[in-house]
């Protein structure tokens, strides 16, 4: 799995220093898809098609723009000064699966999408650390919460992490809110995506026209950052752990 994390990073990386005004979110999709025949992985996106999906999805990145908070669908935009992008990525690399995603602000960042994508990196980073051998799911539910609620945000319990293992998604369930010491034990071995997404206004989506992508109810712009993380007898292990700098874009 360690070996999909770091390639799933690099997916990442190389998508969100690729983004600029002007780019068209089709070629960042493209530009994954070359990434991911030349290292002869496999999309876990291309022809997911869940109950909520209006057919398979198409595309191998996720690209959510703006008030698109998940799921975002590429479609013909070239991105503007001052967008919000969010890229969701998971491939299978040699049949294991990982899954991730970033937020990053395209030109002249607004400090309120600063403040958002700092509070969800946050709300990440407070998750991770609450996923200690041990523990239980709530442990990491109510840290990225506490997070969240701490910033004045509500939260959305419909669409949260989730197991990753030889597919994308599987049990538990990782809600971005929850009680410590309630939920699934953390043993050695666990391994889950961990993903907090925030909205500026609301806590409330509903499905774009083309049948995949989620909006924020009231406009308001979102982000979202997400790890797949191992719990370990050390501690959590972050399988899709970044470098400090991607060129070009705001990117932690
Ligand atoms: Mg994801």
């Amino acid at each position: 799995m360690a070996a999909a994390g770091t390639f799933v990073a690099a997916v990442l990386e190389a998508t969100a220093a690729a983004s600029g005004v002007g780019v068209n979110l089709l070629a960042l999709d493209k530009l994954a898809h070359s990434m991911i025949r030349q290292r002869k992985a496999e999309s876990c996106y291309i022809d997911y098609h869940p109950s909520f999906g209006a057919s398979p999805f198409g595309k191998v990145l996720c690209t959510s723009v703006n008030d698109a908070a998940l799921h975002g669908l590429p479609h013909d935009y070239r991105l503007r000064d001052g967008d919000v992008l969010s890229l969701d990525f998971a491939a299978s690399v040699d049949g294991w699966v990982c899954d991730s995603a970033l937020t990053i602000v395209v030109g002249t960042p607004r400090d309120e999408d600063l403040a958002l994508i700092d509070t969800v990196e946050r709300a990440l980073e407070a998750g991770i650390a609450a996923a200690q051998p041990g523990g239980r799911m709530g442990d990491v539910s109510a840290a990225i919460g506490a997070v969240a609620l701490a910033d004045g945000f509500d939260v959305n319990l419909d669409f949260g992490g989730h197991g990753v293992g030889r597919t994308m998604h599987g049990d538990p369930h990782v809600p971005n809110d929850g009680r410590p010491g309630r939920g699934v034990p953390l043993r050695e071995g666990l391994v889950f995506a961990i993903e907090p997404w925030l909205m500026l206004g609301t806590s409330k989506i509903y499905t774009d026209r083309d049948g995949w992508t989620l909006r924020s109810t009231d406009g308001s712009r979102a982000a979202h950052a997400e790890h797949t993380v191992a719990i370990t007898a050390d501690g959590p292990r972050v399988l899709t752990a970044r470098g400090e700098s991607s060129g070009g874009a705001t990117i932690r």
